[in-house]
């Protein structure tokens, strides 16, 4: 099954009936801002960041960061990271948040580019196979460079030694605009870092991907087509109709005890997941260890998935 629908075919390009027209120089204008932000170091912004004040925060919600009391260098990652929006009440399709600080780091020299995070992602989380869009996309990229403009989705060959591979999605911003944007509180970021959505509550007024700077979010202008017998019963298909949708970091699994499917479907490890509250997770390893960077840091949103490599 091949989901690299042309991308002159896919309603994320084209002209939405509110006449709201979606390019992919938009896409990557989105993202590619973030290309001058790529200043390798340990944790260089957020260990340096001032946590927010309770002056600070646009909605109710989004407390005081803790006090950070540790010489954990992840400790003022996990403070930043606040539930934001929360109204208390867990995502209706999942378990309540445990104790954990989720995030996720991709080494993007392990990175193939084969797109099997794709089409996993794709298959666990009922995304529609003619909505035209899938919450990973995978960048092909010029070697020495970070410029998403001259970057390529569609590519045909996989794992080509003179080009490197950038995959991106939601970030799960301990900041996250599109929860700031919702005028209905039907999307906020649980207590484990998780942002989601209430599909039921949802208006679909797209605010969330007017305001997220990742075009991280996708818009169900289709009824979500699966078929029967490949419908995940642990998530929702119907209700996604006329709402956007996008990661969940496969919440659905992960507060089950599973990694996320993205993560068990990379042949080359290139992808990990884990929970920063715990020390020897890899997630807390890489970002204690390696040089990592995250895209836009410039915008201040603190992206709960970094890069290494
Ligand atoms: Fe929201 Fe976009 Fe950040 Fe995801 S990447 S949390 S959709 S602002
Ligand atoms: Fe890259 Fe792994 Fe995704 Fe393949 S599955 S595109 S190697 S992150």
């Amino acid at each position: 099954m091949s989901h690299d629908i042309p991308l002159e075919e896919r309603p994320d390009n084209a002209t939405a009936p509110d006449g709201t027209t979606f390019t992919r120089r938009s896409f990557l204008q989105g993202v590619g801002i973030a290309a001058g932000v790529v200043t390798a170091g340990v944790l260089p912004a957020v260990l340096t960041a001032a946590p927010a004040t309770a002056a600070e925060s646009p909605i109710a919600g989004t407390g005081p960061a803790a006090p950070i009391a540790s010489d954990d260098p992840l400790a003022p990652i996990i403070a930043e990271d606040q539930p934001a929006n929360y109204p208390g009440k867990p995502v209706y399709y999942a378990d309540p948040a445990g104790s954990q600080k989720w995030a996720m780091v991709i080494d993007v020299k392990a990175c193939v580019g084969c797109r099997k995070c794709v089409y996993a992602c794709v298959e666990e989380n009922n995304i529609g196979r003619t909505s035209g869009f899938t919450y990973i996309q995978v960048l092909e990229m010029e070697p020495g460079t970070v410029d998403l403009e001259t970057s390529v989705l569609n590519y045909e060959e996989a794992g080509r030694p003179d080009k490197w591979y950038l995959p991106v999605q939601c970030m799960h911003c301990a900041k996250p605009p599109c929860v700031y944007g919702c005028p209905v509180i039907a999307t906020w970021k649980e207590p484990d870092g998780i942002v989601v959505i209430d599909y039921n509550k949802c208006i679909g007024c797209r605010n969330c991907m007017i305001t997220c700077p990742y075009g991280a979010r996708h818009f169900n202008w289709v009824h979500p087509e699966v078929p029967a017998a490949e419908v995940n019963p642990k998530v929702p298909v119907a209700e996604k109709a006329w709402t956007p949708e996008k990661c969940t970091f496969c919440v659905q699994r992960t507060r089950h005890g599973q990694t996320t499917a993205c993560v068990e479907a990379c042949p080359v490890g290139a992808r990990k997941f884990g929970d920063l509250n715990d020390p020897n997770s890899d997630v807390s390893i890489l970002l204690k260890t390696r040089r990592v960077w995250r895209l836009k840091e410039d915008d201040s949103t603190e992206p709960m998935i970094w890069y290494v490599g």
